[in-house]
C-alpha cells in the first residue's frame, strides 16, 4: 500500500504530492488526514507531512520509494472531507497545499485530556453492609460515612467524597489497597460554556419571521439545500430566526455552525443560544485555552454538540453530519482571512455546504454588495424583514453640514444641533453614544470649507498623503504634489482630518461636566475582559455617554440609548479603496440601528462635510435599496467586484531594486498569459505602506470579468515564480477580491 503525502515545509517548490510505502504494521491504522513522519531529501531527514490519499499503486520507481517512519501521535487528524475543501481553497485562493491544510485544522496539537476520578465499590451489598457495621463498631467515622454513601450509590465522584463527605485521600487509599473500592479515571471534556437549562421561549413570531422560517423548513425537509440571504433591519429578529432554522436542522439529527464576528461574540449572545439548545452548544474563540479549544473539536467530532458558535475559523468544525452554516453580519470584513490562503468565509461556507449537502444562511441589516448581487442574480434565495420585531419604529436620522458650522463660527467637533440634543437627553436621563468613524483612516485631503476631496483622476478613489509632500493613488500609482489650496474653492482650510476618541472624551467632559462618560477604543480595551466590562457598565446605565470607535456600533443592544451622534462620517468615505462607500453606509446604518431599541424612539445625528453625497443621503434615509442601486452602478462602471473580479498580487522583498524589477517582469508575464481574455493588468503601485520593517512592498492588480480567468493567470504566475530564481528573494502572495486595496 502507498500513501500520498504533502510535506510540511513552507516552500512553493515542494508543493506537490510525494508517495511513500506504508509499512505493514501501520496499514490498518493509517487514514487520510493523519500527520506522519517520513524520511525526506538526500539526507533522509525526518519531516512531518499529511496523508492526503491512500492507494495500491505507485507512480514512481518502486526501488526508490521510501517508507513512512511513523504516525505523529500528538497531532490532530484532519477530517477527510476537509482535505477536499483545502484542495479547493488552494486552487481558488492560491498558496500551497500545506497552508490550506493547516487552515482547515483549527487546532493542530493534541492536548492532554482532563480526567475526573471516581470511586467504585468492589464489594457486593451484603459484604458492604457487614463492612459498614465493622467500621461503626470500631468508631472509624470517615470510613463509615464513605461506605454508607457507596451502598447508596456504588459510583461516586472523587471530589464529592473528599469535599462533601469530608473523607481524606489517605482513607480512600487505604480502602483501595484493601480492595474495598477502586479509583477510576474518566476522561471529561473542558466546557467553556456555563451550564444552562433549556428554557421554553414564549415569543410569537412576526409575520415576516414566520414566512422566513416556514419557507426554510419547507425547503429543508424536502431535501432542498440552498444559500439564503436574510436581509433584515436591525432588531427585526434575525437571531431568533437563525435559532428556529437550526432547530429544524437539529431535529433531523444534523449539526449547525454559527459564525459571528469575534467582537460581537459576547456572553449574552452565547447565552441566547444556550437557552434554546441547552448544553448541546459549544463555542470557539481566541480567548479559550489550547486545551479548551482541542476539547471543543473533540466534542463536535464525537457528536456531543449540535451547535458550534465562533468566528471565521469555526467554519472548519469537524461535525459528523453538517446540516447548516449561519453567517451573521455577513458583510463584516473580518470574514476574509489576511493570511494565505486568503479565503472568504462566505464563499468557503457555500463550498463546504455544497460538498456536505448542507444549507447556508447569510444574515445582515446591510448585506455586502457581493451577497446582494448574487441574491439579485438568483444564485442565493433572498428573504427580507423590514420591520422591527417589537414594532419599534426606526430611528429618526438627520445630517448636519459641518461646512455650515464653520461658517457660523463653530470650530468644535460637536455641532450646535448635536450639543442641543445631548443636553436634552442628559436632562431626561437617557443615554447617548458618540461614534467616531476611524475605519481605514489613511490620510486623505479634504477642504473644511467646501468639502472637496482630492481624488485620483483615473480610479475615482482618494489620493493619500505621503511623507515628502506627495499625494499618491494606492491603486494605480498616480502621483502629484500635495495641494495647499482647495482646487475647487481656493480655500486654504484644506488638509488631513485628524481627531481621536481621547480628544473627544475630553471635549465632551468639558462641555458637559455633569455627565458620566465612558470611552471604548483600542487603548481602553487592551486588557482581557475590559471590552465586556465597558459594555456591561454602559448597559447597566452606569454612564450617560459612551464615546468610541466602530467597536461600539457592532450589534449591541442598549435599550437606554435614544441618541447616537456620528462624528466625522466622511472619514471612511474617502479612504483609498473602492469599498469605502459600502463601508461607510454599513457603519452609518449600524450606528443608526443602535438608537431607540427600547421603548423610547431614537434620534441620530450624522455630522458630515458631504451632506449631498449619495451614500450619506441613503444612510440618512436608511434606504439600503437606493444605496445598492447607486453603488452597483459605480462598480459596473469601474469594473470593480462583485461585477468583475480583482486579483491583488502582493510582492515584498528587502531589495527595492530587485522588487521593482520582479514586478515589471511579473506584469509583462501577466500581460502575456492573459491571452485573449479581457483581463487588465494595473500597477505596480504602492500598497499604502511602502515599507514595513525594511521590507519593501508593491502590488499589482489584475481585473477580469470571470473569476476563473484570474485563477488561470494565478496558476501560470505561480509556475513562473517557481522556475525563475530571480524570485527567490521576493515573496509573492495572492489576494482575490481583496478587502482592502491598500
Ligand atoms: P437582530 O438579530 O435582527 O438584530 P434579534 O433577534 O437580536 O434581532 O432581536 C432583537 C430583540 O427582539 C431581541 O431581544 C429578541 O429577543 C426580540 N425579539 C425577536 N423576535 C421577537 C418576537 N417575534 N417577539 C418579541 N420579541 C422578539
Ligand atoms: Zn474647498
Ligand atoms: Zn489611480
Amino acid at each position: 500500500m502507498f500513501a500520498d503525502i504533502i510535506i510540511d515545509i513552507q516552500h512553493e517548490k515542494l508543493d506537490k504530492i510525494f508517495q511513500y510505502r506504508i509499512p505493514e504494521r501501520l496499514e490498518q491504522e493509517l487514514r487520510p488526514g493523519m500527520e506522519v513522519l517520513v524520511p525526506f531529501g538526500k539526507g533522509n531527514h525526518p519531516r512531518k507531512g499529511y496523508v492526503t490519499g491512500i492507494g495500491e499503486t505507485c507512480d514512481y520507481d518502486l526501488s526508490k520509494v521510501k517508507e513512512i517512519v511513523d504516525i505523529s501521535r500528538d497531532s490532530v487528524e484532519i477530517e477527510g472531507r476537509l482535505i477536499a475543501l483545502a484542495a479547493w481553497m488552494k486552487e481558488y485562493y492560491g498558496g500551497t497545499m500545506i497552508q490550506a491544510l493547516k487552515t482547515v485544522l483549527p487546532v493542530r496539537q493534541k492536548e492532554n485530556a482532563r480526567v475526573k476520578k471516581r470511586l467504585r465499590l468492589l464489594l457486593d451489598k451484603e459484604t458492604g453492609k457487614r463492612q459498614l457495621d465493622y467500621y461503626l463498631e470500631k468508631n472509624q467515622k470517615a470510613r463509615a460515612r464513605l461506605m454508607a454513601a457507596l451502598l447508596d450509590d456504588p459510583i461516586l465522584e472523587y471530589e464529592l467524597v473528599t469535599k462533601k463527605l469530608n473523607v481524606s485521600a489517605s482513607v480512600i487509599r487505604a480502602l483501595e489497597e484493601q480492595n474495598v473500592l477502586a479509583v477510576e479515571e474518566k476522561q471529561v471534556y473542558r466546557n467553556p460554556v456555563k451550564q444552562t437549562e433549556k428554557q421554553s421561549r414564549d415569543i410569537t413570531f412576526t409575520g415576516e419571521q414566520k414566512h422566513v422560517t416556514d419557507s426554510f423548513r419547507q425547503d429543508y425537509t424536502q431535501g432542498i439545500r440552498r444559500t439564503y440571504l436574510l436581509h433584515g433591519v436591525t432588531g427585526s429578529g434575525k437571531t431568533e430566526v437563525y435559532m428556529e432554522m437550526i432547530r429544524t436542522v437539529v431535529e433531523q439529527g444534523k449539526q449547525a455552525i454559527v459564525l459571528i464576528p469575534e467582537i460581537a461574540l459576547t456572553y449574552q449572545t452565547v447565552m441566547r443560544f444556550c437557552r434554546c439548545f441547552g448544553d448541546r452548544v459549544s463555542i470557539m474563540n481566541s480567548r479559550l485555552s489550547p486545551g479548551e479549544r482541542y476539547d471543543q473539536l473533540m466534542r463536535a467530532k464525537a457528536g456531543e454538540v449540535d451547535v458550534m458558535i465562533g468566528p471565521r475559523s469555526a467554519l472548519f468544525t469537524p461535525f459528523p453530519d453538517l446540516g447548516l452554516i449561519v453567517i451573521d453580519e455577513e458583510h463584516e470584513p473580518t470574514y476574509k482571512s489576511e493570511q494565505t490562503p486568503r479565503y472568504h468565509a462566505r464563499e468557503t461556507a457555500v463550498k463546504r455546504a455544497q460538498m456536505e449537502n448542507a444549507s447556508v444562511v447569510l444574515g445582515s441589516a446591510t448585506p455586502s454588495l457581493e451577497a446582494m448581487y448574487r441574491a439579485r442574480n438568483g444564485e442565493y434565495v433572498l428573504f427580507e424583514m423590514k420591520k422591527r420585531s417589537r414594532m419599534q419604529s426606526l430611528a429618526h436620522v438627520e445630517t448636519v453640514d459641518m461646512r455650515q458650522e464653520l461658517m457660523n463660527g463653530n470650530r468644535s467637533i460637536l455641532s450646535a444641533r448635536l450639543q442641543e440634543l445631548m443636553e436634552e437627553r442628559l436632562e431626561r436621563k437617557e443615554q447617548i453614544m458618540l461614534f467616531l468613524n476611524r475605519r481605514g483612516y489613511s490620510g486623505f485631503i479634504s477642504c473644511r470649507e467646501c468639502g472637496h476631496v482630492v481624488k485620483c483622476p483615473h480610479c475615482d478613489v482618494s489620493l493619500s498623503v505621503h511623507r515628502g509632500g506627495k499625494m499618491v493613488c494606492h491603486y494605480c500609482g498616480y502621483t502629484q504634489p500635495r495641494v495647499t489650496e482647495c482646487p475647487e474653492c481656493g480655500s486654504r482650510h484644506i488638509g488631513e482630518f485628524r481627531a481621536g476618541t481621547q480628544q473627544i472624551e475630553d471635549i465632551v467632559k468639558m462641555r458637559f461636566p455633569q455627565a458620566r462618560v465612558l470611552r471604548m477604543d483600542m487603548d481602553t480595551t487592551r486588557q482581557k475582559d475590559s471590552y465586556e466590562k465597558i459594555l456591561s457598565a454602559f448597559a447597566n446605565e452606569e454612564a450617560d455617554i459612551l464615546v468610541g470607535t466602530q467597536m461600539i456600533v457592532k450589534g449591541h443592544d442598549f435599550p437606554g440609548v435614544t441618541l447616537v451622534g456620528v462624528l466625522a462620517a466622511d472619514m471612511s468615505l474617502y479612504t483609498d479603496d473602492y469599498r469605502s462607500g459600502e463601508r461607510t453606509f454599513q457603519l452609518l446604518a449600524q450606528a443608526a440601528g443602535r438608537a431607540g431599541r427600547g421603548e423610547r424612539p431614537g434620534e441620530v445625528v450624522i455630522q458630515t462635510y458631504s451632506p449631498d453625497h449619495p451614500v450619506i443621503q441613503a444612510a440618512a434615509d436608511q434606504d439600503y435599496a437606493r444605496f445598492y442601486e447607486e453603488e452597483i452602478r459605480y462598480r459596473e462602471l469601474m469594473g470593480y467586484p462583485p461585477v468583475e473580479n480583482l486579483l491583488a498580487v502582493l510582492a515584498a522583498g528587502e531589495d527595492e531594486a530587485l522588487l521593482e524589477k520582479g514586478c515589471r517582469y511579473l506584469k509583462e508575464y501577466a500581460l502575456r498569459v492573459r491571452g485573449r481574455t479581457q483581463a487588465a493588468v494595473i500597477g505596480p503601485a504602492s500598497p499604502g505602506i511602502d515599507r514595513i520593517k525594511d521590507v519593501y512592498r508593491r502590488v499589482l492588480y489584475i481585473k477580469a470579468p470571470e473569476y476563473d480567468t484570474l485563477v488561470r493567470i494565478k496558476d501560470r504566475m505561480e509556475q513562473y515564480i517557481e522556475i525563475n530564481s530571480g524570485f527567490n528573494r521576493i515573496r509573492i502572495q495572492f489576494d482575490f477580491n481583496p478587502m482592502n486595496i491598500s
